[in-house]
């Protein structure tokens, strides 16, 4: 660390404090800022974060941090860790965080200088913390450094912008499988949410890595009623993915069945192939079949119509068979014009069902429909055209 960011640390005392910083050496007058040397990562007033230099050296931001750096007319001074001093301005930091407005309300003082102190932290953490009360400006490897503290200082004075800068830090590359545990409860301490969802969703995502983290480990230790928490969530988690897996698998026999019902009607309203209404004529050229199930249904009809266990719950072919039709018949919007075998017929069946049958295969209808979220009548049920083909 170069001699300049020691001397930016230390922010010299106001001139009539000079007594009272006696145990430390006073620095001498900041050096007019080298552009070439500026802030690395700026968060401009409009929250849009940028990297490298900004030439122009007398922004308002610019301008803030040299309040803050020079400590002109200061009237503050804050007593961090480890004897760090740090002078401020008590209008900047009331205007910025109501918490420090009352600690300066009830702040002892001579005259119109007051003391107040922060503690608990590292002291160039409260520096930093201080920076951004008068710009919002930070230096990314002080942030990347100091992201914890000032997450919570954040909270604790009621700063809610550094809240989200620390939340999107995290967000964007400091949250990883070592630190996530630690971060996810202080989350929850601080109360940021966002960053709660973003730790707990990688928890849930890499959740062996994390169990064998030395976070977890603490935390089983200090917060075994979380850990209990975090398991059951992780359990949750685990049954979502069964159930998304296992919908998904339906969808796929529901797509299949609404796929087989387009082929039924085709086959038998235009024929393909070698198969087809008997007064179809198969010498012409066909155009190339578009339904993918044609193919298997095709060898289906076949083997239904030369077998020789042709009764409901005979083979299992015939049965896949008979379910199919009797499937279209529910679909079918106009069986009287329908060239599907047993279209008719399944249709006065169907109104004698039991009220148990008729509700499952409502169901059923009602899936395979809702895969290509239609309606009830569609146009592959309807089979007007059939007498033409
Ligand atoms: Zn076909
Ligand atoms: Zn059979
Ligand atoms: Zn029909």
């Amino acid at each position: 660390m170069g001699r300049k960011e020691t001397i930016r640390r230390q922010s010299p005392p106001p001139p009539t404090h000079q007594g009272i910083n006696n145990a430390h050496p006073t620095p001498p007058p900041l050096p007019v800022k080298d552009p070439n040397n500026g802030r690395k990562g700026l968060l401009l007033k409009n929250g849009s974060a940028t990297t490298g230099n900004n030439c122009a050296s007398t922004t308002p931001m610019d301008l803030w941090d040299s309040i803050f750096d020079g400590g002109y007319r200061a009237d503050v001074t804050i007593e961090a860790d480890n004897g760090g001093i740090i002078y401020a301005h008590a209008n900047v930091l009331g205007m910025a965080s109501p918490v420090l407005r009352g600690m300066l309300k009830e702040a002892k003082g001579y005259g119109q200088k007051k003391s107040i102190s922060i503690h608990g932290v590292h002291q160039d953490a409260v520096r930093v913390f201080i920076r951004f009360l008068y710009s919002s400006c930070y230096e990314n490897e002080e942030m990347k450094e100091f992201v914890v503290p000032l997450l919570v200082l954040s909270h604790a004075y009621n700063v809610p912008q550094l809240k989200r800068v620390c939340e999107q830090q995290f967000e964007h590359g400091l949250l990883n499988l070592e630190n996530v545990v630690d971060i996810f409860q202080l989350s929850l301490l601080c109360n940021a949410p966002r960053l709660t969802l973003i730790s707990h969703r990688m928890i849930l995502r890499n959740f062996r890595a994390v169990v064998a983290t030395e976070g977890w480990r603490t935390m089983r230790n200090s917060h075994p009623g979380l850990e209990k928490e975090l398991l059951e969530s992780v359990i949750e988690e685990e049954n979502n993915q069964k159930e998304k897996i296992r919908k998904s698998k339906e969808r796929k026999i529901y797509l299949e069945l609404f796929e087989a019902m387009e082929a039924l009607v085709h086959i038998c309203r235009d024929g393909c192939r070698t198969i087809g209404p008997h007064d179809k004529d198969f010498t012409r050229d066909q155009a190339p079949c578009k339904y993918r199930a044609c193919k298997g249904l095709e060898m289906l009809v076949r083997h239904f119509a030369g077998c020789k266990l042709r009764v409901p719950g005979g083979c299992i072919h015939c049965k896949r068979m008979w379910q199919l039709l009797e499937l279209h018949s529910r679909l079918c919007a106009d069986s009287k014009a329908c060239r599907v075998p047993l279209c008719r017929n399944l249709k006065e069946k169907i109104k004698k069902q039991s009220k148990k049958d008729e509700i499952k295969w409502k169901l059923l209808v009602k899936k395979i429909l809702g895969t290509k979220r239609i309606g009830a009548s569609v146009s592959f049920i309807a089979s007007s055209n059939s007498i033409s083909s």
